[in-house]
């Protein structure tokens, strides 16, 4: 079957089974194509939550899937390779916050919303990386544990410097490869560019940007802004600029070595076209107690944000 078979398939096999596929932004351009939204995590998860549909199949990393189950727990939520997985979403065990927040009574516990539903249930709140600042200020509590991205975190605790926040030690693989010579030679070769980027990126990396933020507003950026962009974070938002905007080649991906999720990139159309058929991927399943407890903290999140 050609490429473009395959898709006229999935689109009439997603028609006839009223399912709905959500696409991460970092996913490959043919599953953008094929996809009914495409965005950040915490937005499809908010679409999913709206939308009428007896099935999904989530495009992109376990916890995105698990974020879906959690807001519409009556949807069938398929995950087309179930070994997707974020690697910091896993970087510290639920057992270690429970831990945590016994020794630290008075303490909250943010979560950044890439972690596992798992830590989402012992966590106090989440953040998306747009909303972090925000929602980390208006807490009222002497400590804040902030997991497990220390970047994102050490971005947000240098604006907030009043609040007393501790961070942990986790970081994006992806991201945290980035190093400020890496962005001095692409400004070198492009001197006239603006630099977007991700904060989930090191500090030294997020001190040379013109505008640091969440891929969606990396995205509004660029397309708002004139002339040449270097774009700070994983590679399918710059193929996702160049299939939507015309002059895609003034977006200047920043290490496209460095700056591409593996597990992103492990979801094909085939993946897809099976789940369609009902013999791939994983329907994910979350014990009620711990997705009611996972909720409390994504709608804290949503009060706070
Ligand atoms: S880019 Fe980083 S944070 Fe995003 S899914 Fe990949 S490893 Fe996780």
């Amino acid at each position: 079957m050609t490429t473009s078979e395959l898709k006229n398939k999935i689109l009439q096999l997603k028609k006839e089974t009223n399912t709905v596929i959500l696409a991460h932004t970092y996913q490959e351009p043919d599953i953008i194509d094929i996809a009914d939204i495409t965005g950040d995590s915490f937005f499809l998860s908010k679409k999913a939550a709206e939308i009428k549909a007896e099935r999904v199949i989530m495009c992109g990393v376990r916890f995105m899937a698990e974020s879906v189950k959690i807001l519409s727990p009556e949807t069938e939520t398929l995950l087309p390779v179930p070994s997707a997985t974020c690697p910091m979403a896993e970087q510290i065990a639920p057992e270690r916050v429970r831990k945590f927040k016994e020794e630290n009574p008075q303490a909250q516990v943010v979560a950044y919303i890439n972690t596992t539903a798992a830590l989402k249930a012992e966590c106090d709140v989440c953040v998306t990386s747009s909303s972090a600042i925000k929602i980390v200020d208006k807490l009222n509590a002497p400590e804040i544990l902030f997991i497990p991205d220390q970047h994102l975190g050490s971005y947000v605790k240098a604006r907030l410097p009043h609040k007393n926040i501790t961070l942990w030690d986790g970081y994006c693989p992806v991201h945290a490869q980035l190093t400020k010579e890496d962005v001095l030679q692409c400004k070198k070769d492009h001197p006239t560019a603006k630099f977007a980027v991700h904060p989930e990126s090191p500090k030294e990396v997020v001190e040379l940007a013109d505008m640091v933020g969440a891929t969606s507003e990396i995205i509004k950026y660029a397309k708002e802004t004139p002339g040449e962009i270097i774009i700070g974070t994983e590679r399918g938002v710059v193929d996702y600029l160049a299939l939507h905007e015309e002059n895609g080649e003034r977006f200047i991906q920043l290490s496209p070595e460095k700056l591409c999720c593996e597990d992103m990139k492990k979801i094909t159309l085939e993946d897809i076209y099976n789940c369609l058929l009902g013999k791939g991927g994983e329907s994910i399943a979350l014990p009620e107690d711990l997705r009611k407890k996972a909720l409390v903290s994504i709608n804290r999140m949503l009060e706070l944000g």
